[in-house]
């Protein structure tokens, strides 16, 4: 099994490492990552200037490692369509450092790569863990080394992208693990305006998360100290959107013409 890594938190980020060397224990691991921190570029894909990718000496003894002056999704692409010549089964994200939950999927780094491995059909997962310091990465590296088991077994559909957040906790303090959908969380942004001495500047400044936490959605999971495994796609389409809409076209159609 060959199993293709990446994160948003640049390639010497320590989380990426210890799912490497995880990962190292299950099948053969590449790593094709940013050469610094993309946090929050979420599905972004550079078009408008070239890529540069170079092999890196890497932090696990023997791994093939790229890094790229791009995005998460950019480094994906070009890991798929380029730089590795064999075939991938399996494509990983993170560890993050740092939950995504709810509505952070849309603007995630994380997410936005492993998005791309899953466009390119290959089963693909995305890994985050709730905090920004002192993070247990281990315990999420265990749980990427028995997933990828479970996808080698076969014992998973393969058109699948999870969104799996864990709590920071150690291993004999998690409460379980949740298979949840996305709840809803947003952030009271601020915009803080400056002067650099030419011109004037904004500043969006994330406030505090505030969130619901709805029974069986990912937040509510990690409020409950359990890890959340969402199943995401890529549709977007609002199917209770579709049906009240009906209306439209014909009222748009008769102020129209
Ligand atoms: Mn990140």
């Amino acid at each position: 099994m060959r199993i293709l890594v990446t994160n948003d938190d640049g390639i010497y980020a320590r989380g990426l490492w210890t799912l490497v060397a995880a990962l190292q224990q299950v099948g053969e691991v590449v790593v094709v990552a940013p050469d610094r921190e993309q946090s929050a570029v979420g599905t972004s894909v550079t078009l408008h200037h070239p890529l540069r990718a170079r092999e890196i000496e890497p932090l696990v003894k023997e791994i093939k490692s790229y890094c790229v002056e791009g995005t998460p999704a950019d480094c994906v692409i070009l890991a798929l369509g380029n730089l590795l010549n064999s075939g991938i089964d399996l494509v990983f994200c993170g560890i993050n450092d740092g939950s995504n939950l709810g509505d952070d999927v849309l603007i995630s780094g994380t997410v936005g790569a492993a998005l791309q491995g899953y466009i390119k059909g290959i089963p693909s997962v995305a890994l985050s863990v709730g905090a920004l310091k002192d993070v247990h990465f281990d315990v999420a590296a265990r749980l990427a080394a028995a997933l990828a088991r479970n996808f080698e077994k076969q014992a998973l559909p393969k058109e699948i992208l999870l969104n799996i957040n864990l709590p920071n906790l150690p291993f004999d303090r998690i409460q379980g693990i949740e298979v949840t959908r996305l709840g809803r969380r947003s952030y009271s942004d601020a915009i803080e305006e400056g002067h650099d001495g030419k011109r004037k500047y904004y500043w969006i400044v994330r406030g505090k998360p505030e969130w619901q936490p709805e029974e069986g959605t990912d937040i509510w999971a990690l409020t409950k100290d359990k890890i959340s495994i969402t199943p995401l796609h890529s549709d977007l389409t609002s199917q209770k959107a579709l049906s009240s809409l009906k209306e439209l076209p014909p009222a748009l159609l008769r102020d129209l013409f």
